[in-house]
């Protein structure tokens, strides 16, 4: 165990004394060749720290202490483990301010509307998970009178864990809780963009945790993730990201014969009918875009689908209140939406905005002011952009953009507006507003996605299995079943008593 950490509130001072480090075996080290890269704050462009460049030795290194801790651990009884992690989410709680800030630091993710709530939920995922401990349940199986059959749930072992930059906590928070509570080591990866914050919180775990169990490395995809989920004593992979690369993590498990989580973006649609409550549906799809994140988000209701009797009303509405909306430094309190990730990611943001430009009909209605404050000139703001008058079949309307922008969609027919929702490549999320009942469960069963809600568009939640279907991934999370499913797997044994 480490020794205990006092909070840091300064996420200057805090990204700096984490500068440089992998957590592995419980001990803070450097990579193993000395190389670093450096962590931008993406609302000045300066470097705040550096994170290690690991590659294989690190992961080796890391997977071999992994390996080491669960052997004890699993043989745990199941609650002593769930308190653990349990305890964990309690630490973490009491850092929501720390974490939240050095978040905000390194994504640039305003910290009142995003980083301060990204890390209480990361605290309450590690509650949520310790307290299933004891719901790691078998069966007995009726075969044979004269034979006890029943069932266990067994750990798959070391758990590879690849996690993205835009909500780093809780994606790592929500495959690491399970697999942990479940009776696995872990090796998490983090995302080269976002490194930081993730390896505070797996410092903190680690004054909790014995050594080894929880372990984290920083680094590059093809230096640093491609090993992990190569290596021979990883025997699971859970990872969120773009499609590209989880389809090359699927074939390397395939080479392996190992299971794979995937979660992999999506192109939601939110349908707004022509009675549902204006209102509610305008704040609706301003939290479902993810505006406050800049549209930075897998589940972001980037295709809003509007009835052709409401549509002009809803789409004035929707400008005048993201145009209210303040752009800024992401660590000042009445900053509403801080900036984008990365120079690459904004380039790539501002070529969808070029493009949705030149196309036919479309009208780009730019929302919000960029911030005037010198301090901020170089940093990755993009104001945010509602198209309307686009078709599904628009590029800017099949292709997943991961920026503020979002594309009005207008229709008047129920059948074509569903077939025309269900008609992408993703399956990640899906939202009706509407108050006919009737239409809305219609609507709910032939949506093609793995999370459909009706009138409201909630974010990930403890205990209810969040994943996608087609291009959109492989397996759910977040829940009891997600739990069981992914993290353990199921044995079978009979005791002939004849
Ligand atoms: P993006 O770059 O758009 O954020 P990626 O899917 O490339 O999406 O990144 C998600 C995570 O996957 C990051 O941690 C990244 O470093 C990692 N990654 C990228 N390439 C590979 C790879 N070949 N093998 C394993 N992990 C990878
Ligand atoms: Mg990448």
């Amino acid at each position: 165990m480490t020794a205990d950490i006092a909070p840091q509130l300064d996420p200057f001072a805090l990204a700096r004394s984490l500068s440089g480090l992998n957590l592995v075996d419980g001990t803070l080290r450097p990579a193993a060749s000395g190389k670093t890269f450096p962590v931008v704050n993406p609302a000045t462009g300066e470097a705040v720290a550096t994170a290690p460049f690991s590659e294989a030795a690190d992961v080796d290194a890391a997977v071999a202490a992994a390996k080491r801790a669960q052997k004890d651990w699993a043989r745990r009884p199941v609650r002593e483990r769930g308190k653990l992690i349990a305890a964990c989410g309690q630490a973490l709680a009491e850092r929501v301010e720390e974490l939240g800030r050095l978040v905000a630091l390194e994504t640039g993710k305003a910290l009142r509307t995003e980083s301060r709530v990204e890390a209480s939920v990361l605290a309450d995922m590690f509650v949520f998970f310790g307290g299933l401990a004891s719901e790691l349940k078998g069966e007995t199986v009726p075969f044979n009178p004269s034979m006890l059959t029943m069932t266990v749930r067994e750990p798959v072992g070391v758990v590879g864990t690849i996690i993205p930059w835009n909500v780093p906590l809780l994606l790592m928070a929500m495959k690491i809780a399970p697999a942990l509570v479940a009776g696995n080591a872990v090796v998490v990866k983090s995302a080269e963009e976002s490194p930081l914050t993730v390896l505070r919180v797996v410092q903190v775990m680690n004054t909790i945790l014995p050594p080894g169990l929880v372990n984290i490395v920083a680094g590059f995809g093809p230096e640093c993730g491609a090993p992990l989920v190569a290596h021979r004593d990883v025997k699971k992979v859970t990872f969120t990201g773009s499609v590209e690369t989880g389809k090359i993590v699927y074939r390397t498990a395939a080479e392996k014969l190992i299971p794979v989580t995937l979660e992999l973006g999506g192109k939601s649609p939110m349908i707004v009918c022509a009675d549902a409550d204006l209102d509610r549906a305008v704040d609706g799809a301003i939290s479902g875009m993810r505006f406050t994140r800049q549209g930075q988000s897998c589940t972001a209701s980037s295709r809003l689908f509007v009835h052709d009797a409401i549509h002009d009303a809803f789409v004035e509405k929707l400008r005048a209140k993201v145009d209210a909306m303040v752009m800024g430094d992401p660590l000042d309190e009445r900053t509403d939406i801080g900036t984008i990730i990365s120079p690459q990611q904004l380039d790539r943001v501002q070529s969808y905005i070029a493009l949705g430009r030149e196309g036919a009909g479309i009208t780009a209605h730019e929302c919000s002011c960029l911030p005037s404050d010198p301090k901020l000139a170089k940093g990755l703001f993009v104001r945010p952009v509602i198209f309307t008058g686009v078709s599904n079949d628009d590029r800017i309307a099949r292709e997943e953009i991961f920026g503020p922008v979002c594309c009005v969609i207008r229709w008047s027919d129920y059948e074509a507006v569903i077939a025309a929702a269900n008609d992408s490549d993703y399956g990640l999320a899906a939202t009706v507003w509407t108050n006919d009942l009737k239409l809305a469960l219609d609507a709910v069963h032939r949506l093609e996605a793995g999370f459909v809600q009706v009138n409201q568009n909630l974010v990930v939640q403890p205990n209810l299995s969040y994943g996608g279907v087609k291009a959109s991934g492989l397996g759910k999370e977040a829940s009891l079943e997600s739990m069981l499913e992914h993290f353990t797997h199921k044995k079978t044994i009979i005791i002939n008593m004849g």
